[in-house]
């Protein structure tokens, strides 16, 4: 078996349009243009790449892009105020803050003083409260993207065996509590799963999200699984810098019925789900229909 390739990068594309057709109709039938305020703590170049791409893409589908940028030893206290600043600022309908931040400084209470219902970036704990309970919340953009793609190529999700390999805050719990909002049959496997190529071979769906270079073998999928590859990793190979996921690709596309590729599969759709999220939190404040296909 070839397995098809799910196109993350075209997929994020179509999600971007929805988005871009969405704002348009709010311009122009109540005058509203979502806002997205992002936070850069720092000069981590990673985080500056991150945030300049979001603010590019923001503009590109129409809404207010709203960027701060505070240098690395800015007192906590000083960014607890502009927090409360966007919280009251009703042009601002989603507000995230680039993770990591400096030592100083503590993540979960940053995190948890965002005004939940601007929390694009759902790690806020009433939000991890809500998605845990399948109430209607602001979901993690990551897996939102992963559970996107795979409603598209399945679309049911019902009786699935799902394994997630991970169990970070803002991938492996958040992607588990979805599928089962779905009806799949959720295993998390972890750093102490014991057998784990046996636990993946059980799965129709397997979401890699551990943070190890192209880990997951072809010969631990079954034949016919969809593989979402959350894992970005730089390697050297051949005297180049490149690009890897957690699975390796190769022998797991000679197996798998789908796969995403590394790059151009879950990372794009990351930050279209950003946008897809600041539209929501926009219609939900204004007490408008939310927007179709863009939320879990
Ligand atoms: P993390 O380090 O917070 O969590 C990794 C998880 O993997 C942990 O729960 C750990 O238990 C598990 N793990 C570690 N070693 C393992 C092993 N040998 N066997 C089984 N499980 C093991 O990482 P994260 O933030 O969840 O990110 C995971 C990966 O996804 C990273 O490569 C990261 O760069 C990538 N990522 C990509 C995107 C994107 O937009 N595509 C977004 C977030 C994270």
């Amino acid at each position: 078996m070839v397995a098809e390739i799910i196109d993350g990068k075209a997929f994020a594309a179509t999600v971007r349009g929805h988005v871009a057709d969405h704002v348009a109709r709010l311009k122009e039938e109540h005058g509203i243009t979502p806002g997205l305020a992002v936070v850069l703590v720092g000069e981590d170049p990673a985080s500056q790449v991150y945030v300049r791409s979001k603010g590019k893409q923001t503009v590109e589908v129409g809404m207010n892009s709203y960027e701060h940028k505070l240098s690395a030893d800015t007192p906590q206290k000083d960014l607890l105020d502009l927090i409360d600043k966007l919280n009251n600022d009703s042009a601002v309908h989603g507000i995230l803050v680039q993770l990591p931040l400096p030592r100083h400084m503590n993540e979960d209470l940053v995190i948890n003083a965002i005004d939940p219902a601007k929390d694009v970036d759902g790690f806020h704990i009433s939000n991890v409260g809500l998605l845990g309970t399948g109430q209607k919340s602001m979901v993690p953009c990551t897996p939102l993207g992963c559970l996107m793609m795979l409603r598209d190529h399945h679309g049911s999700l019902s009786g699935k065996d799902a394994v997630v390999i991970g169990r970070s805050n803002i991938v492996g719990k958040p992607m588990a509590q979805l599928l089962l909002g779905d009806s799949c049959t959720v295993t998390i496997a972890h750093s102490r799963t014991k057998d784990l190529p046996d636990v993946v071979r059980r799965a129709d769906i397997v979401v890699a999200a551990v943070g190890r270079p192209e880990m997951v073998q072809g010969d631990w999928i079954k034949e016919g699984a969809t593989v979402i590859d959350v894992g970005i990793n730089r390697i050297e190979r051949d005297g180049k810098n490149v690009l890897v996921g957690d699975v390796h690709y190769e022998s797991a596309a000679a197996v798998a019925g789908a796969i995403t590729p590394v790059p151009g599969g879950v990372g794009p759709m990351t930050i279209a789900c950003l946008l897809a999220n600041t539209l929501t939190a926009c219609c939900r404040a204004n007490g408008l229909p939310e927007p179709e296909g863009l939320t879990a």
